[in-house]
């Protein structure tokens, strides 16, 4: 056999691979598409709810960003001085932290 026959074959077993794997890709793709909506939704409707003590977290008012130091009424997901972004917010009930994103 020779380089080329057997590039051949390596380049035939890759796409066959991929051909293989497609439906498990797509399911993957559909199911991390539907957790983003859901994300987007919660973020939407304003508040969140914390899985420890059921209070709801309001992600809209004035605070401070931790970064620039600013205190500035807005997202508490964005700061809108310094356009600093953040994945998690504190509960102002019990102090825990909460994952949004
Ligand atoms: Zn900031
Ligand atoms: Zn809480």
């Amino acid at each position: 056999m020779t380089g080329i026959e057997k590039s051949l074959l390596r380049v035939i077993a890759t796409v066959l691979l991929y051909a293989l794997a497609s439906p498990i890709l797509l399911l993957k793709a559909i199911a991390a598409f539907w957790k983003q909506l859901s994300t987007i939704d919660r973020i939407r409707s304003g508040s969140i709810t914390c899985p420890w003590c059921g209070d709801a977290i309001q992600l809209n008012r004035v605070a401070r960003c931790t970064v620039c130091s600013a205190t500035t009424p807005g997202s508490l997901l964005q700061c809108s001085h310094c356009h600093s972004t953040f994945a998690t917010v504190t509960c102002d009930a019990c102090t825990s932290t909460v994952k949004v994103l």
